[in-house]
């Protein structure tokens, strides 16, 4: 029988995590999720994490290699669509910070399949679950790519409408509005965030930054879509990593919190940045036809998670690029394997 949760009248659960409580995250190995348990075995040592991943070709177990004999963090190599592993794993489990995905837009262009299993099926899966047992906080990774493209001057805020206009984001769309019927419905206290465009260290090289920067580092050009005018909002990882720990600490049940960098670029001014950090010139960009459904803009107004929880970005663009690109000048080893 699934149990209720009680919520009280701010929507906020009653009970903190204590001490030694189990957080469960899913999709570890990956680029976001990686981040994100350095940054909580750091800030918060006093919880113990249970890291959840299939380790698909984007999930890399040499992501959390250093920490694996660390006493408060363990790993379990499952699919979050088996119910069978994640019913046990959860009845172990006080709160969950919910990553795994498939999460790249141009393979979803070419086979849909998988987005939905794992990113409709899984999420359901892994809801139905937290609901059977006694999970206080479940905090559901979705993205901004749900609000659709966006036009010039406007900015989404969390009520609006979601267009999504290709099968990751629609995938995305369905898991965020699953997750908050699981809310509504049976008052398992979930909250959602909706972040820009990620980048920073251990992000596998094939979006945007990291292929570019392997790309330059090879003496290869770099594919760039369209007329380069695309707009994205950047975030860096560590900024969006600590938003994750206030929304699952102090966010409030029910809502959706966006969380953005307020950098937005065009994918051509990434690209003459990366060009000019790596010591090349635009002979080096290959012009490629426009992404099927490519939205043109995506911008994200995250007054609210200011207001609310005191979270505001504090990576400075050109800092976190250059760290970026610093670490993928240092750690050749870890991407090259990746492209073997
Ligand atoms: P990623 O592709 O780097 O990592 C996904 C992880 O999920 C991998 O470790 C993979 O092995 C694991 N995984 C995939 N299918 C699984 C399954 N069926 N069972 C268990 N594990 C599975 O993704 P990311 O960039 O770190 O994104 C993490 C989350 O953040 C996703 O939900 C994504 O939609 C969301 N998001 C990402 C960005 C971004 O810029 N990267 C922006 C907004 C939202």
């Amino acid at each position: 029988m699934s149990q209720m949760h009680t919520i009280d009248e701010n929507g906020s659960s009653p009970t903190c995590l204590d001490e030694g409580s189990t957080i469960m995250v899913t999709g570890g190995m990956g680029f976001i999720g990686s981040n994100f348990i350095r940054h909580m075995l750091e800030a918060h040592p006093e919880f113990n994490y249970l890291n959840v991943d299939k380790l698909t070709y984007a999930g890399n177990p040499e992501n959390l290699r250093d920490l694996e004999n660390q006493d408060n963090y363990r790993f379990l190599k499952a699919d979050i669509c088996d119910k069978e592993a994640i019913g046990p794993a959860m009845g172990s489990c006080d709160a969950v910070v919910h990553f795994a995905a498939e999460s790249h837009v141009d393979r979803s262009l070419e086979s849909a399949g998988e987005f939905i299993d794992t990113n409709v099926t899984g999420t359901f899966v892994l809801l139905q679950a937290a609901l059977n047992t006694n999970v206080k906080r479940f905090v559901m990774i979705s993205t901004d790519e749900v609000y659709g493209d966006i036009p010039p001057g406007s900015f989404s805020i969390e009520t609006d409408s979601l267009l999504p206009r290709n099968p990751y984001s629609a995938s995305k769309v369905a898991a965020d509005r699953l997750a908050y019927s699981y809310h509504e419905a049976f008052k398992l206290p979930v909250m959602i965030t909706r972040s820009s465009n990620n980048y920073g260290p251990y992000q596998f090289p094939e979006k945007l930054i990291p292929h570019f920067i392997t790309n330059l580092i090879q003496g290869k050009k770099v594919p760039l879509y369209g007329d380069g005018m695309n707009i994205r909002d950047w975030l860096y990882v560590g900024d969006n990593c600590r938003a994750i720990g206030d929304v699952l600490f102090h966010g409030k049940g029910g809502e959706v919190y966006n969380i953005g960098g307020g950098n937005e670029r065009t994918n051509i001014e990434i690209t003459n940045q990366l060009l000019h950090a790596l010591g090349k010139d635009s002979s080096m960009i290959r012009y490629v036809e426009d992404r099927k459904g490519h939205d043109r803009r995506y911008a994200l107004k995250c007054g609210k998670i200011t207001e609310e929880l005191g979270w505001e970005p504090s990576m400075d663009f050109e800092a976190g690029l250059k760290l970026t690109v610093s670490w993928y000048l240092a750690n050749e080893d870890w991407w090259r394997t990746l492209l073997d």
